[in-house]
């Protein structure tokens, strides 16, 4: 079922994700949930709070960003990143390996909006699958950087709050119009 994506100026994508304690049916069914609205938006990404859900749950797929590429792996040994999509990531943890780089980043919160944002090049992750099975790998390249923008949005931080002043500043008008017409449309639901 497609699950409507909220956008900038909706108060849950500010909301800090409660830890998933429950591996059942209903988990399931929402993550699948996710992932397909995650594919019909044509996103890498997305958060549980971008549901209007806080919970530490995201999902990810790299493999339609075929000019970013990724790289994955487990137990010390390479892995193809596309064997493993798409990734239902719950409770993460995730450690920098590498050093601070710069690229474009968008969301699909908030729509046609992209800055260049500057995270660690590479992550170690930990975290826990749909079954509450423990997942660790290490990643770089876009993977890298979809898992830090995902695990953002489960503690209400979005990638705005990572821009440089300028770019920020360069967008706010952009970002004002988005939060007002959020607003304005949620206030007409009641
Ligand atoms: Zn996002």
């Amino acid at each position: 079922m497609l699950l409507e994506i909220v956008k900038y100026g909706h108060p849950a994508l500010r909301e800090r994700g409660k830890k998933i304690k429950e591996f059942n049916g209903d988990l399931h069914q929402l993550a699948r949930d996710m992932i397909e609205t995650m594919a019909d938006a044509h996103g890498v990404g997305l958060a549980a709070q971008q549901i209007a859900r806080a919970l530490q749950l995201f999902v990810i797929d790299v493999r339609g960003a075929e000019d970013r590429p990724s790289t994955m792996e487990v137990g010390g040994r390479s892995v193809n990143p596309e064997d493993h999509m798409p990734m239902i990531l719950i409770n993460t943890r995730v450690r920098p390996t590498g050093d601070p780089e710069t690229g474009p980043e968008g969301c699909l919160s908030f729509p046609e909006l992209y800055g260049d944002i500057t995270r660690p090049a590479s992550v170690e992750v930990s975290a826990v699958n749909e079954r509450g099975e423990p997942v660790q790998f290490h990643c770089g390249g876009l993977l890298a950087r979809a898992i830090q923008h995902e695990l953002d949005h489960t503690q209400g931080v979005l990638f705005i709050d990572r821009m440089p002043r300028e770019v920020k500043a360069e967008m706010q008008p952009d970002l004002d119009a988005l939060h007002a017409h959020t607003k304005a449309t949620l206030s007409r639901r009641g």
